[in-house]
């Protein structure tokens, strides 16, 4: 890899990647042509290190339905700041074994707490509708704890005067996004008190600072 004078600000950090021998791997936002973009960076020089970035890279274009130049910088294709999604599809783009072939979430889950099979519908324009279907308990509940989750998990607005959908700002579709966030979103708790924990260690950026 070649010198990388202004990487940008970190937003994210594995401190100890478990797939690359404990060296810690950055994400970092900067603009680049007007726009903000994402790029993944570690200062380990141990050999192997750039191909292991770049499974990263790969990765999180896959799950996180983002563009990926030829200098490994990555966007969305809104164009828009989606800072607390990047950091998530960070995390579980670093989860996955290198050697494994990144595929994009399917908009659907069996909820394991109501038995219901959840399906997230794209309305067009940013709007996804959440749906249960099969025999379950507690459908309305879920649908609404889950769109919830949603929104907690990605800086997602809720529309208003409804329990079932969820908007991006943005107003773009992001279906890879949506279902990368909606494995973790029936737990969404454990999921922030994970990020609770790791701020509290001084790894995250603080909240005021993600701007956008
Ligand atoms: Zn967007």
């Amino acid at each position: 890899m070649g010198q990388t004078t202004d990487i940008g600000r970190r937003i994210e950090l594995v401190p100890l990647d478990p797939h690359f021998g404990d060296v810690s791997i950055g994400l970092y936002r900067q603009q680049y042509d007007g726009e903000p973009a994402y790029r993944v960076h570690t200062y380990s020089h141990r050999a192997g290190a750039g191909d292991r970035i770049a499974s990263v890279v790969r990765a999180m274009a896959v799950l996180g339905g983002m563009e990926r130049d030829s200098a490994d910088r990555l966007r969305f294709p809104c164009g828009h700041v989606h800072n607390l999604a990047v950091k998530r599809v960070f995390l579980e783009a670093c989860k996955l074994e290198p050697s494994a072939t990144a595929e994009p979430r399917p908009l659907e889950i069996l909820d394991k707490k109501s038995g219901l099979q959840i399906k997230v519908l794209s309305e067009g324009d940013g709007v996804y509708r959440v749906t249960a279907h099969g025999e379950g308990k507690d459908r309305e509940r879920r649908i609404s704890f889950i769109a919830g989750g949603l929104m907690k998990l990605a800086e997602i607005d809720e529309v208003s005067g409804t329990l079932d959908q969820v908007v991006f700002p943005c107003a773009h579709v992001h279906d890879a996004m949506i279902g990368q966030l909606l494995v973790r979103a029936p737990n969404v708790r454990a999921v922030l008190r994970e990020q609770e924990a790791a701020a509290s260690r001084g790894v995250l950026a603080a909240p005021s600072q993600q701007d956008g």
